[in-house]
């Protein structure tokens, strides 16, 4: 399939081709130059071919970052900058000594360098190859992490409603091609730029390509002057832009990099890479203490050389250097990035896409979890079970979305009579007949048979748009009343969309021109029939007769009265009731098409003076996972609470049954609520759990009443509205299937399932998160400590005059081996650890607590000064030990290795903050077995190879040595172990 016109050659590279100006033609001009089909759609063999010419209908990811921008990133981390600052040190101590053995010498510089005066750099060397390799596998996470990030991207990339092939699908954004018409409604992002070909009450926010605040409201019947500006092309769609009202049907024009918003050039991401709170106090913490680390250095050599005369200088040196590569935890920021990666991924095999990184760590602290009702508490699959008419109570049976099954008359005593037949439906129950007839034609659902489910069991029939519009049209079948003949007799007209404020819509279709199933026989001869359905009190207020048989009569207040009382009923047996309601109009009125809000309820509103039809129930069934996920949430300390714009009964009856509400438990409504000042609704929000019939508006304020008792929500929302509720809530989640683009796009996390289930999973998982992170800073920056205080103090226990030479037990290079492998491998095992089997069965943790709050701060000082402790002691009895043999630098490398292997020790008992290392399961996470075997290995070949050993400074160790090695380690496992023990004799007693 080629397009040939002069503006678009049909070469595969179509960017190349020259724009058209799509705003300057009719949509029939628009729909002949792409050779296009509207009525049909086109058809897969063209779309395919279309495909293969434009390319799919991706922005190229101009945000990302390059490849050379992360790996520079890298570079500029403070931590890896003071490291670089210590190797230009270090290299140029080595050069001073070789510059001083040349002139003691009296050589020239080279012969200095052939004589072996110069030593060899290596420690500079060591810790340069230590940043490179650092910085290398810093890029390797990140770059991943990228593509992590794209890849979540086309998670969540939105799917499109288009016609193809004779039908209405939803295909991926990405698959759309010129020529494809799609259907828009409130709530979409629009995935492509098109040429508008029908429209009801468009309303388009296109400030993300124009800056214009205001929506903007669209046209079809314009052609417009080539050069006109961006924002005033009204009959033109652009992708990128906002659905806030109404609904419209699109010539697909341009896909891909040669859309507006393309060209510009500005992909809107849709995953967020941000820095989490504790990414960013760990930051701070790095900064402060690289800052400390510099003091301290200034310290020691000033101070020092002041004390110990100048010939110390560089001995001082050599202390600070290593003190100060031992203040910082290089390894701590790669694993915490590489923890919450970890985390993220877990939460999208339980169905919760992140979109902000610092949501995982907020998950952990969730106190309050504000849920919809429909689709995410139920299962929204609407299944219509009673019609409630004037004069007749209906039931109806049947298998989910299937249009057939039956239409039971059931008398005042509950008995209920044969079938009503669907061929005699019209003449027998004319009133039944017009509610199934408001059904269908009030309805922008689709109700497909899809004969490819070969699955058994499974229904073939579907639904592509609202479950509740979808259970309209399976009754509609049910009385024979097929949706593709309806809507072809009765054209639409106008339309006053739905929208969760309002709580109903209507519709304005032309009769005049049917054919002989026409409904004048009922209505009269109306030219234009306008059904509406919604929420029951709000229809019931607009209506003026009621329908019985075929005659419509005045409503009485007694029949109000009934009607509301026959509401109540249905609902409080959990079933979600919609009332329908008509009116026969002799011409379309004029504010049909441009329905404002400030219109409600005046002289012009259309929607007054209506003829009340009736009531329909339907059963939503709660979802089964979620009694027991409400369950976990009580253990959990968070409290799930349900806002619904559904009747209060129908909300209670569903709370009740999920253990959201108990009996007695009160239910708040938004017409209650917006009584309320803030102060009492903050004083309600305590003890209320069930919100009924609430606006978007309402939960915004929910919200911000639950943050100012201090506490921490999650709120759900899928609506364009709820796009501020979920923005001010701590964890906004937004649903991934039946969610606006506008409500993801304001969300922290999606659900890919739309299960309230997903939610309590993806909190377990931020608690999990949230925990190995502690588990990782208490034990890199516990040995931290330890590294420190031993440094700072061997030349207080050491006598400078006694070593002669350097009095560093530790070098910079061994630090950063420290820091890096036999710390950051056993790290990395941490993060690993599974929940533990109380994760979901303690409080949530405070709010604004510091990673360093319930004991974690004073476990690090407490564990590092053990370590210290018992590192000087070795260090004291090592060094006079080592005085007496024939290698008397070893104490050095005692002190290293013990060091070394109390890590492995204390990354076994710090998995758990209670069991002892005997009580614990290895094989729950063998990673951390296998880090400490590798890491043991690897220290053993440290000490013993010889190539390392002059590498590292290191020197074997006899057998008396390595066991004494083992021996200080072991004290140190032994004293974190008796605080074990310690505190749960503690806790006993208590
Ligand atoms: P939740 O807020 O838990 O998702 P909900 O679906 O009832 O529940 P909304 O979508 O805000 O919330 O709908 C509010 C009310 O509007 C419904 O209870 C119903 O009475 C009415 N309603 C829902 N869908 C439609 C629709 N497609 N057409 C007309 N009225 C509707």
């Amino acid at each position: 399939m080629t397009i040939d016109s002069p503006a678009r050659t049909a070469t595969p590279n179509a960017a190349a081709a020259k724009p058209v100006a799509w705003h300057s033609l009719d949509p029939q001009a628009a729909i002949e130059q792409l050779q296009a089909r509207p009525e049909t759609g086109l058809s897969s063999a063209e779309v395919r071919d279309r495909l293969a010419q434009y390319g799919p209908n991706e922005l190229e990811d101009v945000g990302g970052r390059s490849v050379w921008e992360i790996l520079l990133g890298q570079f500029g981390d403070i931590m890896l900058l003071m490291l670089i600052g210590v190797a230009f040190v270090s290299a140029g101590l080595d050069l001073f000594e070789g510059w001083q053995g040349t002139q003691q010498a009296n050589l020239s510089l080279a012969e200095g360098f052939q004589q072996g005066k110069f030593p060899f750099p290596k420690d500079a060397l060591a810790i340069f190859v230590i940043v490179i390799l650092n910085g290398t596998l810093g890029y390797l996470q990140e770059s991943r992490a990228e593509k992590a990030l794209s890849a979540l991207k086309k998670l969540s990339s939105p799917r499109v409603r288009v016609q193809r092939d004779q039908q209405v699908l939803e295909v991926d954004a990405k698959e759309l091609v010129p020529g494809d018409v799609m259907l828009i409604e409130a709530g979409n992002q629009v995935a492509a730029d098109g040429r508008i070909l029908e429209l009801a009450n468009l309303q388009i926010q296109e400030a993300a390509l124009t800056g214009e605040a205001h929506a903007v409201d669209k046209q079809v019947n314009l052609t417009l002057d080539p050069e006109t500006s961006l924002g005033d092309r009204l009959n033109l769609v652009f992708q990128g832009t906002e659905v806030i009202q109404g609904r419209g049907k699109v010539l697909v024009t341009e896909t891909g990099m040669r859309t507006e918003l393309g060209k510009i050039a500005t992909m809107i991401q849709s995953v967020e890479a941000e820095e989490t709170p504790l990414q960013q106090r760990m930051e701070q913490l790095g900064k402060a203490l690289v800052t400390g680390s510099m003091v301290l250095v200034v310290l020691v050599v000033v101070g020092g050389t002041f004390a110990l005369g100048w010939e110390n200088f560089r001995k001082l040196l050599e202390v600070s250097l290593s003190m100060a590569v031992a203040v910082v935890p290089e390894g701590l920021p790669a694993v915490i990035t590489v923890t919450l990666a970890l985390g993220t991924q877990r939460m999208v095999r339980r169905h919760a896409l992140i979109r902000k990184l610092p949501a995982v760590e907020t998950l952990g602290s969730v106190t309050t979890i504000c849920s919809d009702k429909t689709g995410t508490l139920t299962q929204n699959k609407m299944i219509v079970q009673a019609l409630e008419l004037c004069d007749r109570s209906v039931r109806v049976t049947g298998q989910g979305y299937e249009p057939f099954g039956s239409l039971q008359p059931v008398d005042a005593a509950g008995q209920v009579a044969e079938p009503i037949p669907a061929e005699t439906l019209v003449q027998e129950a004319p009133d039944v007949y017009l509610l199934l007839s408001a059904c269908v034609l009030c309805n922008d659902a689709i109700l497909q048979c899809d004969k490819t489910v070969t699955d058994r069991g499974k229904s073939p029939w579907m639904i592509i748009g609202d479950p509740t519009e979808g259970g309209l049209l399976a009754l509609a079948g049910k009385g024979n009343l097929n949706q593709e003949e309806w809507t072809k007799r009765y054209p639409r007209a106008a339309e006053i969309p739905f929208s969760s404020d309002r709580k109903r819509m209507s519709v304005f279709v032309r009769t005049d021109q049917a054919g002989p199933l026409s409904l004048a026989a009922i209505t009269g001869p109306a030219k234009v029939l306008m059904a509406s359905k919604g929420s029951p009190e709000l229809l019931l207020e607009r209506c003026d007769r009621v329908q019985s048989g075929a005659q419509a009569r005045p409503l009485t207040p007694a029949d109000r009265a009934d009607i509301l009382e026959r509401n109540n009923q249905l609902a409080s047996k959990g079933l979600r009731v919609l009332g329908l309601a008509y009116k026969p109009l002799d011409q379309l009125p004029p504010e049909a098409n441009n329905h404002a809000p400030e219109q409600n309820g005046s002289a012009t509103d259309p929607e007054q003076n209506l003829i009340w039809l009736g009531l329909v129930g339907m059963m939503d069934a709660p979802r089964p996972e979620v009694s027991e996920a409400v369950a976990r949430c009580r253990m959990a300390g968070i409290r799930p609470m349900m806002i619904t714009g559904d009747h209060q009964l129908t909300a209670k009856a569903i709370a009740q049954e999920l253990g959201i509400a108990a009996e007695g438990d009160r239910v708040l409504t938004g017409t209650e609520l917006e009584k309320m000042t803030q102060g009492e609704l903050e004083e309600a929000v305590g003890r209320v759990s069930v919100y009924a019939r609430v606006s978007p508006e309402h939960k915004l304020r929910i919200v911000k009443a639950l943050q100012h008792q201090g506490k921490i929500a999650a709120m759900t929302g899928d609506g364009v509205n709820d796009a501020p509720a979920l923005k001010q809530a701590n964890i906004g989640i937004a649903m991934g299937i039946t969610g606006t683009d506008a409500s993801k796009e304001a969300s922290d996390m999606v659900l890919l399932d739309d299960n309230f289930a997903t939610i309590v999973a993806a909190t377990e998982e931020g608690r999990v998160v949230y925990d190995n992170i502690r588990r990782f800073v208490k034990y890199i920056l516990g040995s931290n400590i330890g590294e420190v205080l031993t440094i700072a103090s061997a030349p207080l226990i050491i006598p400078i005059s006694q070593v002669g030479g350097d009095l560093v037990p530790l070098t910079p290079l061994q630090i950063l081996w420290m820091n890096l492998v036999t710390d950051g491998l056993p790290a990395l095992a941490l993060a690993m650890e599974p929940a533990s089997p109380d994760v979901m069965q303690r409080p949530p943790h405070a709010p604004h607590e510091g990673i360093f709050a319930r004991g974690l701060g004073a476990y690090m000082v407490r564990i590092g000064i053990v370590f210290a402790v018992v590192t000087i002691a070795l260090m004291v009895w090592s060094y006079n030990y080592a005085q007496g043999t024939n290698h008397p630098e070893s104490w050095k490398t005692m002190v290293f290795t013990s060091l070394c292997i109390a890590q492995m020790g204390h990354a076994l008992a710090v998995r758990s903050e209670t069991k002892l290392i005997v009580e614990m399961n290895m094989l729950s996470n063998p990673y951390v077995l296998w880090s400490v075997t590798l890491t043991t290995l690897l220290q053993l070949a440290l000490v013993y190879l010889p190539p390392l050993q002059s590498f590292f400074g290191t020197s074997a160790l006899d057998f008396t040595e390595l066991l004494v090695c083992l021996g200080f380690s072991a004290l140190i496992v032994v004293w974190i172990e008796g605080e074990k023990l310690f505190l749960r004799w503690f806790w006993n007693k208590r």
